[in-house]
C-alpha cells in the first residue's frame, strides 16, 4: 500500500520524499521527462549543459548549511568560484556568500534525494 503520493519532483518534492521515505512508502510523481523541476539541467554534449532555473546554491540557513555539506562531502556537490557579470554596473557581487552547485548538473540534488 503506498501511503504518500508527492506531485512534483523539484527539490521541495525530493526533500519531503526523502524524509517521508524513511517510514512510509512514498511515490512521486512530475510531469516533466526528468527530475529537478526548476533546477533541471539539460545536457548538451559530454560536458556541456545548460541550467534550466537554479544556477547556484547560498546556504543561510544552518539546517540547509548542514544538509548541503553533507551532500558536499557525498560528492554531490561542489563550491563554485564562479563570478558573476551584472549588466548594471552598480550592482557589486556579495562575496560573502557562499555558492554551491551540483558536480553534475543542479538536478543531481533531486536525484540523490530521491535515488532509493
Ligand atoms: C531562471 C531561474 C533561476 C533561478 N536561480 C536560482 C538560484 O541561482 N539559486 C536559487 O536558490 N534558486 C534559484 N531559482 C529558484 C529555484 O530554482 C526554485 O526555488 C526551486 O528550484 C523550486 O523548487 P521546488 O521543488 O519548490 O519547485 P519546482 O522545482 O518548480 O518543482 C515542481 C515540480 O512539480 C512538477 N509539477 C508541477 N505541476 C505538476 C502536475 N500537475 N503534475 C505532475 N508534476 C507537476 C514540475 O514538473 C516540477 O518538476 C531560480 C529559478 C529560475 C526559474
Amino acid at each position: 500500500m503506498i501511503d504518500y503520493c508527492i506531485i512534483g519532483s523539484g527539490i521541495s518534492g525530493s526533500t519531503i520524499a526523502n524524509l517521508l521515505k524513511k517510514k512510509s512508502t512514498v511515490h512521486v510523481f512530475d510531469k516533466a521527462k526528468g527530475v529537478g523541476g526548476r533546477s533541471s539541467f539539460k545536457r548538451y554534449k559530454k560536458n556541456i549543459g545548460f541550467d534550466h532555473g537554479l544556477q547556484y546554491l547560498s546556504p543561510k540557513s544552518i539546517e540547509f548549511k548542514k544538509f548541503t555539506k553533507k551532500l558536499i562531502k557525498q560528492k554531490v556537490l561542489k563550491k563554485w568560484n564562479g563570478d558573476h557579470k551584472f549588466l548594471n554596473k552598480n550592482v557589486k557581487q556579495d562575496k560573502k556568500h557562499i555558492k554551491i552547485i551540483g558536480v553534475k548538473g543542479n538536478n543531481e540534488i533531486s536525484k540523490h534525494l530521491l535515488k532509493k
